[in-house]
């Protein structure tokens, strides 16, 4: 099947051959036409299979193609919850618009607001952003959306999760018309939230679920080491690193403090490593990002700030140090190798305080999830007695995706039938209060 077959332009479909890119994945495949044919979309599948342009070729279609509504307002606008993951998108739309007269604009927490400012004054047809600052713009009337044709959440469960509901309540209304097509994209949405999104922001949306949020990722080789402090798990990671087959390797930790005390250990040992927290200006930030991404180092050492933001072929391993409190975040974490048809390997860390969490992983994953262990490094910790019956700790969500977030003006009926079947994610829920966002 060629992007043609899906009423993509010749001239799209050349530039995307420019990068190698000649047959549409399973989601495009889904998702182009639908919303070609003007639908609204939830769209759910898994990580590295190319969701992002699944959106953005019908946006930047339209806006060659159609007739804008405002020639002054922006056309498309595409929210993502970290600024790494924005700055990936802003950047696949800048290859897909290269030599037309579209324009583009980035719109990041963290950057200059007098920039920005003076970049939508040039009437950019999209926008990419972050819901803080772009909630700022909103405020401060220095972004008008009433002219908004399309509207894009990319890690929409993410957005919610962030706590963005006021945010996301302003653009709504904002952008409240008619005429307004509304996209929503992830690799995790679970049902309440389904539920929350749909009811408030999508009118009759077509739903396309390609997969469960915890199918398992065939392309992804998980396995699970037992450790029984912080020497054994450094002991482990050296010991995994030292492997032929590691190419560029990105280790996730618990808190920021982390990345930087383990990137030291890890220099100190002769690796070259680099740690990318939250905390970081803004160009700091970008600027590790785009030396991991030029293979300038080997070693990226994060927390889940970059569980959603980072996409690197080069990316042969992800390390869990320790494991993420959501079990949602695993598939996100784990989903920065084995893209787009590449093979990968996870490899996740248990200690006495990861326990709960891998419990909620393993839970989560309807898996058994079992230990593997090496030579001359097997841990005494075998793993805590269950107290407490899984099914609580499972597939956890915060009290945002649960209640009504808002209401858009022209209540949608029912969702319409999925394109594919329909993915069997427990409605009951657990509420849970996610700690504040890292960034934004
Ligand atoms: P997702 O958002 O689903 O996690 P991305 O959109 O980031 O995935 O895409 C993952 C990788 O696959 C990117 O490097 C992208 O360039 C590549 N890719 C996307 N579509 C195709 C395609 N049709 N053929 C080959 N590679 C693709
Ligand atoms: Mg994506």
């Amino acid at each position: 099947m060629h992007f043609t077959d899906l009423g993509i332009d010749n001239r799209l479909e050349t530039q995307l051959a420019h990068q190698g890119i000649t047959q549409p994945t399973d989601i495009q495949a889904h998702a182009v036409p639908t919303a070609l044919a003007g639908h609204d979309i939830f769209a759910q599948s898994k990580t590295g299979s190319g969701k992002t342009l699944a959106f953005l070729l019908p946006a930047v279609q339209r806006v060659m193609k159609q007739k804008a509504l405002s020639k002054r307002d922006p056309r498309v606008l595409i929210v993502a919850p970290t600024r790494e993951l924005a700055t990936q998108v802003f950047t696949q739309l800048r290859l897909l618009i290269a030599g037309t007269n579209i324009k583009a604009v980035k719109i990041l927490g963290g950057e200059n607001f007098n920039d920005q400012i003076k970049a939508l004054r040039n009437d950019p047809q999209f926008v990419v952003a972050t819901p803080g600052r772009l909630a700022d713009h909103l405020t401060k009337r220095t972004l008008q959306l009433s002219g908004l044709e399309l509207l894009i959440f990319d890690e929409a469960d993410r957005i919610l999760d962030l706590g963005f509901t006021e945010q996301l309540k302003m653009i709504n209304d904002l952008a409240d018309h008619r005429l307004r097509q509304t996209l929503l994209f992830s690799a995790t949405l679970d049902h309440a939230q389904v539920d929350a999104l749909s009811r408030n922001l999508l009118k009759k949306p077509k739903q396309i679920m390609l997969s469960a949020a915890n199918e398992q990722h065939s392309d992804i080789k998980q396995s699970l080491y037992l450790a029984d402090h912080l020497d054994h798990k450094e002991a482990l990671l050296e010991h995994f690193l030292n492997q032929d087959d590691v190419g560029q390797c990105i280790i996730f930790t618990a808190t920021r403090a982390d990345t930087s005390r383990l990137s030291e250990a890890l220099c100190a040992k002769g690796f070259k490593a680099q740690p990318l927290a939250g905390d970081l200006a803004q160009n700091k930030r970008l600027d590790i990002m785009d030396a991991f991404s030029r293979e300038n180092f080997k070693i990226l050492i994060t927390t889940d700030v970059a569980s959603r933001g980072l996409d690197l072929l080069s990316v042969t391993h992800v390390i869990n140090f320790d494991l993420p409190k959501h079990a949602e975040e695993y598939v996100h974490r784990i989903g920065r190798t084995g893209r787009a048809g590449f093979k990968g390997s996870a490899l996740s860390l248990v200690g006495p305080k990861d326990w709960p969490s891998y419990l909620a992983i393993k839970a989560f994953l309807n898996d058994e999830l079992k230990f593997d262990s090496v030579d001359g490094l097997k841990a005494k910790f075998k793993g805590i007695k269950e107290k407490k019956p899984v099914a609580v700790l499972a597939t956890e969500k915060t009290v945002a995706a649960k209640k009504p977030v808002f209401k858009r003006k022209a209540k949608p009926k029912k969702p319409s039938a999925p394109i594919k079947a329909p993915i069997n994610i427990d409605g009951d829920t657990p509420m849970r209060r996610r700690k504040k966002p890292e960034q934004e």
